[in-house]
């Protein structure tokens, strides 16, 4: 079709459209308006349909409302603060009512046919209406017809110049071109691209509309997708992957050891995982998983992979406890598995492993592993507590160890790897994207494999559009015999029944966790807050061995206390948040967090995921009297469901679009009138036909259109994807 392409009118300025001036130029640019497509898709918030006046005698009080009348007096009247109060009394025949505004630049003037938007409270005996939106009738042509738009005000520019002006825009850029092929428009019922920036503007009848909505929905989703689709394309040529070893003894060897059967969900993963690292493309795919659902051997069998093909594995966890449990993990697996090293003796090594020393007791492949944190380095083929950091360095640099577990440590400028071909990054919401793709760089003639792992679910729909050049693998089962925790809200002043609770499990052979408050973000003040609670837990649970854990003890200490609560040696952990990712102790079945409703509602679903992991039936104790509807309702959504990704769209529904965890939040703040969530079934065609498009036609040298409308509507942030 014929006409003018969104992509040329992105670079006609507004001051061109006839009736903008420089004022409003400078206004409308702030409010992010500063090309004609920008005007042509700044959608009306809402449509008055002239047969839907209220009449005013009969408005329902408190309802968002619209009515039309005369104004028949206006009074200004200084008040406080030196402020003026303006009111008009408008009458339409059936009643009056009294329209009362604090802005002293509103224009109203007796004899005025006005129409009115809001909601009729009464007030001192008669009808008002506070604030509401006004509009002046009559004149105004574009008013003659059945069904006006308001447009939200931008930059100060009101609804009725708004209309005019867009309404002058319009005029001069129909017909406008349509980027999709009629082809597509026909298979998935949307108008097309002219009618539709009409009709969202001016529709004939208030119906007219929704076409029209659905189909620019669909654009700002399809342009996203084609966005993200470009980039995982991109990453594509760009990469130079590594093709793995999928059929090698280790990984077979490692999970025919395990002490139980991997759910179906993680065989699965697994395979999609394998398929990915033997093709000759650089994976980078995002596991999704409940907390609990068994991440750490999915990413375990991809590491051992990567070292059954020569190439280095490594995974980065966000915290030194948490490093340090997958090292252990680890390590004790590949005892059970036979794949540990023989223990060496640190005299006979100098900085070389001793190629002469006594083969292994077992004959079969063996696994060098490391653990290299900013406090703690070691390795599994020397005794525990013997290794020196610059030899595991120097180890890791020639390739001598293959596995190494890590934190932040492992994308130090100065630690360099032999051949790292597969890259894990555990809780990956504890990091920045510059953190992921550090470690992909400590490979420098090829781009290693990279699995992301997150544990803070988010509804499928965000992960598509926050991750959309990723894969997406999900664990979506648990492994068997789990019972979902119990999950109650008690009252501060009912302690006792968190004592009771406490000593009941301890008795039974059990442990737990107290998550003491959170203090205004303030580590040191949560130190205190959780050393109080360690004191008053002691002193209530007599015969109870009560831990303390927080994040300015020594990394050291924190090991001694997370070995002796993993030892049982201590039966309650009174602990800040730095518990709050991926320790798994399966034993504790009691999870007491007080002043539950200060915490967010992900920090919540992944504290409670500390207990649960085992066999036990386990309980969950939110201590609080919340004060916020916000905190009533976190609280109310965690009794009602463990289910994280239920959790996820609550959270969503709760803080609204635009706040979502992670920091890639860029796309989603572009979009104005498409909504994650409501337009989930959109999302999913327009990600499908987009990733369809630029699978036909990598580069859209035959979608030309298509090519510049991206690059023109969203900007700088996809620049670099159309450099050659
Ligand atoms: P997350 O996904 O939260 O990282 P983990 O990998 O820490 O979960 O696993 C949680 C617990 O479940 C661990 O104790 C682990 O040993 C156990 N586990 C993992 N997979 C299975 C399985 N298929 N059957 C039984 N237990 C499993
Ligand atoms: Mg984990």
């Amino acid at each position: 079709m014929a006409g003018r392409p969104l992509s040329h009118l992105a670079t006609i300025p507004v001051d061109q459209v006839k009736g903008i001036g420089p004022r409003s130029t400078k206004k409308l640019a702030e409010a992010g308006i500063s090309s004609v497509a920008d005007l042509l898709l700044h959608p009306p918030r809402r449509y008055l349909d002239r047969s839907q006046l209220f009449d005013i005698a009969a408005v329902p009080l408190g309802e968002e409302v619209t009515v039309g009348g005369l104004v028949m007096s206006v009074s200004r009247r200084r008040i406080r603060g030196n402020r003026q109060m303006i009111d008009a009394v408008i009458g339409d025949g059936t009643n009056v009512l009294v329209a009362r505004w604090f802005n002293p630049w509103i224009k109203v003037q007796e004899g005025w046919e006005v129409v009115l938007s809001g909601k009729v409270e009464r007030f001192q005996g008669k009808l008002q209406m506070k604030s509401p939106d006004m509009e002046r009738m009559g004149s105004d042509s574009l008013l003659t017809g059945r069904v006006v738009p308001f447009h939200p005000s931008a930059g100060g520019i009101g609804p009725a110049a708004m209309r005019r002006s867009i309404w002058n825009a319009l005029t001069r850029s129909r017909p406008i071109h349509d980027v999709l092929p009629e082809e597509m428009l026909d298979r998935l019922d949307l108008v097309d691209r002219d009618y539709a920036i009409a009709n969202i503007h001016f529709p004939e009848t208030a119906r007219d509309a929704e076409p029209a909505k659905k189909r620019l929905i669909f654009d700002e989703l399809f342009r996203l997708e084609l966005a993200l689709a470009l980039r995982k394309q991109k990453l594509i040529d760009d990469t130079v992957g590594v093709m793995h070893d999928t059929s090698g003894e280790l990984v077979k060897r490692f999970l025919a050891a395990l002490p139980y059967e991997l759910t179906s969900a993680q065989v699965r993963v697994i395979q999609e995982i394998e398929a990915d690292m033997g093709s000759a493309h650089a994976m980078h795919r995002l596991l999704q998983g409940e907390v609990g659902s068994g991440k750490t051997v999915v990413a375990a069998a991809a590491l051992l992979t990567g070292v059954q093909s020569g190439y280095q594995g490594a995974v980065m966890a966000p915290t030194e406890v948490l490093a340090e449990q997958h090292y252990l993990g680890f390590r004790d697996l590949f005892e059970t598995a036979g794949l540990a090293p023989a223990l060496q003796d640190p005299d006979t090594i100098e900085g070389q492993v001793n190629m002469f020393a006594e083969p292994a007791a077992n004959s079969g492949p063996t696994i060098k592993m490391a653990l290299l944190t900013a406090n703690s380095v070691e390795v599994n083929f020397l005794p525990v507590g013997t290794a020196k950091r610059a030899d595991v360095v120097g180890w890791i640099g020639d390739g001598t160890i293959e596995l190494i577990v890590g934190t932040h440590s492992l994308i130090q400028e100065s630690l360099s790897f032999d051949r790292l071909g597969m890259a894990v990054v555990d809780e990956q919401h504890r990091f920045g994207v510059y953190q992921r793709v550090s470690l992909r760089d400590k490979a420098e003639d090829y781009d290693p494999d990279m699995l992301i792992m997150t544990a803070t679910p988010i509804p499928r729909t965000y992960a598509m559009t926050l991750y959309g050049d990723l894969e997406v693998s999900t664990l979506d089962e648990m492994p068997p015999g789990r019972i979902p925790v119990m999950t109650k809200q008690i009252p501060m002043a009912q302690m006792k029944q968190a004592y009771a609770l406490i000593r009941e499990e301890v008795a039974a052979g059990h442990q737990a966790f107290v998550v003491a408050p959170l203090v205004d973000e303030s580590d040191k003040l949560e130190v205190t807050s959780a050393t109080e609670e360690f004191d008053r837990f002691t002193g209530e649970l007599s015969g109870v061995k009560v831990g303390l854990m927080h994040g300015q003890l020594r990394p050291a200490e924190k090991d001694v206390v997370m070995h002796r609560f993993r030892d049982g040696e201590i039966d309650v952990l009174v602990a800040t948040t730095v518990i709050e990712v991926g320790i798994d102790i399966p034993n504790a079945t009691v999870m007491v967090i007080l002043d539950a409703d200060r915490f967010g509602l992900s920090q919540l679903h992944q504290l409670r995921g500390r207990v649960g992991r085992g066999r036990d039936a386990a309980t969950c104790l939110l201590m609080a009297d919340p004060t916020t509807d916000e905190g009533t309702e976190r609280l109310a959504a965690m009794v009602a469901t463990t289910d994280g990704f239920r959790l996820a769209e609550e959270d969503l529904r709760i803080r609204g679009q635009g706040t979502v965890f992670g920091t890639r939040q860029a796309g989603i703040k572009d979009l104005k009138m498409a909504d994650i969530l409501r337009d989930a079934p959109l999302l999913i065609e327009a990600r499908r036909e987009a990733f369809a498009m630029v699978a036909s036609d990598p580069r859209l040298e035959n979608h030309p259109e298509a090519a510049a409308e991206v690059r023109a509507l969203l900007g700088a942030d996809v620049d670099w994807l159309f450099r050659s």
